[in-house]
């Protein structure tokens, strides 16, 4: 026999124990994977606290692993949220490198048995795929994997403006087992963003990606919430100029006045008082608002809109270095009103860009000499001190056409680029509202990456 017999004839007398059980990730992982085991197999495996002889799955974090167990496991995979199984005749062990290694160990045990997970369950008519099994079997064997991307953000369409909270359930569930490790949230710009926070807060959103150990990224497009367009009457001064005259961040109008700076220190203040209310968010990435072109003023004009914006995150970089040392900051690069890196304003160590190419054709990867923005791209990543987010876009069809060749070959080709590059983070926009299943496989093959 070279397979260990979880279920037999729907009857088991195998149980969980769960090592980490403090570990609130390890927990839910546990979870999780009892719930499955009994869609598939017809049984719920009882947990139990410590090993003995009994037949166990035994799951937690690596550290967290008795001797007795972590003997069986092969040495960690090189990389990031890595995990590690083996599968003996009367064990089974997950252990993950970290918290988010233990539940990506035990959607891999699941997807072992025949569990698929390509798209969210937002259409009865589209289930998850669970097999139903007279019998739970697993090959002997050990294996051990990591990804060698640190950051893999879903920005699934339910993140979008308004805050949809079963729709974000699904998608977030989806991306972690596709094997993200974060949500990108792009906040909407009519209701303060501090209040859309304490929303996700009351809606269980913030609970349901901190149980899984995700990331939180955003609120993306947010600059009028840190210098607010109600603050026009009484400055205008510190809004952008077009055609002579001060006006709004709005359609038709322009950013703020970046080279103003009291304007600069309002935006700072606001910015880092929205960061120390909402914990949950790992890499602050804020933007200009979407669309708007650059201040002309005549002291923002002597500039460019790529040292100007550098000098405003470096300040904020500075406050946060204070009060929040342990949040990314990421702004923009390649993207509208800033496509062109500073001339003469040098990054701070730790700001991070977000490069985008909006209207990319999918035809060639960023290791193809002839991709026509590569020199863009290598002047960005150069000048990104503290992290290059490459924005994708495999898995929308808002930026692309709707019917378009398979992305597989440009999905491959941005890897070995990525890889060899050393970038740090990969941003994948997905599933316009209403279309969540076209280019859903993309999704599945870009989050392994
Ligand atoms: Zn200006």
């Amino acid at each position: 026999m070279s397979r260990a017999v979880i279920v037999k004839d729907g009857r088991s007398d195998w149980r969980i124990v769960n090592m980490s059980d403090s570990n609130r990730v390890s927990a839910f992982a546990a979870g999780e994977l009892r719930w499955y085991l009994a869609m598939v197999g017809g049984f719920e495996l009882g947990f139990a606290d410590a090993v003995d002889d009994t037949p166990s799955i035994v799951i937690g974090l690596r550290s967290d692993i008795c001797p007795s167990e972590a003997d069986l496991l092969p040495a960690p995979a090189k990389g990031f949220d890595g995990f590690s199984l083996a599968i003996t005749p009367n064990r089974v062990v997950i252990a993950g490198d970290n918290d988010r290694g233990v539940l990506y160990g035990a959607y891999e045990l699941l997807e072992r048995v025949g569990c698929r997970w390509f798209y969210p369950t937002m259409d009865p008519a589209d289930p998850e795929v669970v097999p139903r099994l007279d019998s739970i079997e697993l090959e002997f064997g050990t294996y051990a994997v990591a990804s060698p991307i640190p950051i893999r953000i879903c920005n699934a369409s339910s993140f979008f403006f308004d805050i949809d909270p079963i729709a974000m359930k699904k998608q977030l569930d989806v991306a972690m087992k596709a094997r993200y490790n974060g949500m990108g949230w792009q906040c909407d710009h009519r209701t303060p963003v501090g209040d859309q926070y304490r929303e996700l807060v009351e809606a269980g959103v913030i609970e349901a990606i901190q149980k899984r150990g995700m990331m939180l990224h955003g609120p993306a497009h947010s600059f009028p919430h840190f210098l607010p367009n109600e603050l026009f009457d009484e400055h205008p001064e510190w809004f952008g100029m077009k055609d002579g005259e001060r006006v709004k961040q709005e359609i038709g109008g322009r950013q703020f006045c970046w080279s103003n700076a009291e304007a600069r220190k309002v935006f700072v203040d606001n910015a880092e008082r929205f960061v120390l209310e909402s914990p949950a968010i790992s890499i602050f990435c804020t933007l200009a608002y979407d669309g708007g072109p650059a201040c002309e003023c005549p002291k923002c004009a002597k500039s460019t809109p790529g040292d100007l914006v550098f000098q405003l995150l470096n300040e904020l970089i500075e406050r946060l270095q204070v009060s929040a040392p342990h949040v990314m900051v990421e702004t923009s690069g390649g993207y509208n009103p800033v496509h062109e890196p500073p001339q003469a304003t040098k990054a701070h160590d730790k700001l991070r860009v977000v490069w985008a190419h909006w209207g990319r054709a999918h035809d060639i990867g960023f290791d193809d000499p002839r991709y026509g923005w590569l020199d863009n791209l290598e002047t960005w990543r150069k000048a990104a001190k503290g992290g290059l987010t490459l924005c994708m876009y495999y898995t929308d069809n808002f930026a692309t056409p709707w019917i378009s060749a398979p992305y597989e070959r440009v999905i491959e080709g941005d890897r070995r680029y990525i890889l060899d590059k050393g970038v740090d983070a990969i941003y994948m926009l997905m599933w316009p509202k209403g279309y969540w299943w076209t280019h859903s496989l993309n999704h599945y093959l870009a989050g392994r990456c």
